[in-house]
């Protein structure tokens, strides 16, 4: 049996084993304790336990005096978003995000509609050694309901200040679009509407039974490939079930990769509003390639969400994300939003009079390959004091892991947070290079 997860991004586990809805209420109620007494939002995925979660979590949090606002079955950046705009203490999403049916997660937000900043994440989990602190019934919270979350998500969306919103209509796109039955399904098709997009759904009922392996990679998204063939469209878009990761399909019915969502993204935006990129460092270094083009710099983050969020709103960078589908674009706010990447992707197929193919192709291709070593746990670290050895005449970025920086190619070597592995990600300009390399490092590291 998995563990239950606890983290700086949460709680996550397979409901009804590790994570049942005892431990949700009580986490919820420190959560209601750390923050403080006033507004939380809650909103949730689609998935069938959502609503166990949500009522477990909303009486833990009432009990500690907390206001809760429910906005329903909603992307995880609308929650973000909703606590954002409002006097809100803090927000939860209640989604397992790309994992199967059968988890299911509590992800943090704070005050200032981010996620919870990692020091302040390392507070929470400490304060769940004190005792909640429950209230009585004079002082118990609330529970409101708030339907207009995401018309105002929406609504943000559409008025990105660079956005062309009559040239998308203009260009009355047929797009398809699979969200796997996840909460992508009460957004992206109202929004392609007001693009003025003809609109394909599949898997766009909110039921949480997923249509197929709902992470978003290629290897999963074959209906939606053969959609976008049958019904001639221009575009396909995949989300995950709380829609901050987003995929495309070419004309040509093809998955891009997801690594190409944020590359796009960034091509757009820089043409418009100029400044530097900011992504992890696991992403492509084609993002240094359009980077140089535009006369900005990419500047890398450790791996995770909040670490790039955290540095563009430092700089004040236009444009930036992670590599797997994640675009985070500031005018609407510091996290991973698959709505806004589709609005951008469209804004930028409206401006060319190129297919989304054509647009792909012009970015510098480049291959990943990525393995695992299985360690004994008191032994990662030895293996990691290895690399520097091993790779003495490279560069070494030593941000997160170590990142060995060659030329034209990359080596990612880190421990992963969860479990006792290493993980190895490599980037080259051929797939036979980058597996070779990958093969080699592993080798290395376990002579
Ligand atoms: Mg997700």
């Amino acid at each position: 049996m998995s563990k239950l997860m606890i983290s700086v991004s949460g709680i996550r586990g397979i409901f009804g084993e590790t994570l049942t809805p005892e431990i949700a209420m009580k986490f919820a109620a420190h959560f209601g304790n750390f923050s403080g007494k006033g507004k939380i939002i809650v909103g949730r995925d689609s998935r069938t336990t959502g609503p166990a979660m949500f009522h477990a979590i909303v009486s833990g949090l009432i009990s500690v005096g907390c206001e809760v606002v429910d906005i329903g079955v909603v992307p995880t950046p609308t929650v973000l978003l909703a606590v954002e705009e409002s006097d809100a203490k803090g927000g939860i999403s209640i989604t397992a995000s790309h994992n199967p049916a059968e988890w299911n997660a509590m992800k943090l937000v704070g005050e200032n509609g981010m996620f919870l900043f990692p020091e302040r994440a390392k507070d929470f989990i400490a304060s769940l050694d004190k005792s909640v602190k429950y209230e009585s019934w004079k002082n118990i919270g609330k529970l409101t309901s708030d339907q207009t979350a995401i018309d105002r998500h929406i609504e943000k969306i559409l008025k990105i200040s660079y956005l062309d919103i009559e040239k998308i209509r203009e260009r009355k796109f047929r797009v398809v679009v699979d969200a796997v039955n996840g909460a992508g399904g009460v957004i992206i098709p109202e929004l392609l509407r007001k693009l003025g997009c003809e609109v394909i759904e599949l898997n766009c009922e909110p039921t949480g039974i997923f249509a197929h392996t709902p992470e978003p990679l290629n290897k999963n998204l074959g209906q939606l490939e053969q959609a976008v063939k049958e019904h001639r469209a221009d575009i396909g878009f995949a989300t995950d079930p709380d829609v901050d990761r987003l995929s495309i399909v070419s004309e040509k019915g093809k998955c891009i990769g997801e690594e190409l969502s944020l590359l796009l993204a960034e091509k757009y935006v820089l043409s418009r509003k100029k400044g530097d990129i900011v992504c992890n460092l696991s992403s492509s270094m084609a993002s240094e390639d359009i980077a140089e083009k535009f006369g900005v710099k990419v500047i890398r983050t450790r791996v995770g969400e909040i670490n790039v969020g955290k540095k563009m709103k430092e700089i004040k960078s236009p444009i930036g994300g992670e590599g797997n589908g994640g675009i985070i674009c500031p005018e609407v706010h510091y996290t991973r939003d698959a709505p806004v990447g589709i609005a951008l992707i469209l804004g930028y197929l409206s401006e060319q009079s190129k297919s989304i193919s054509e647009l792909a192709d012009k970015i510098p291709k480049y291959y990943f390959a990525k393995d695992k070593l299985k360690v004994e746990p008191e032994k990662l670290d030895s293996i990691m004091e290895k690399v520097p050895i091993i790779f003495r005449d490279f560069k070494l970025d030593k941000t997160d892991g170590i990142k060995v920086l060659g030329d034209k190619f990359w080596i990612h070597i880190r421990k992963s947070g969860t479990e006792p592995i290493i993980r190895v990600y490599v980037e080259s300009e051929t797939s036979e290079r980058s597996q070779r390399l990958c093969e080699e490092t592993i080798g290395k590291l376990m002579r």
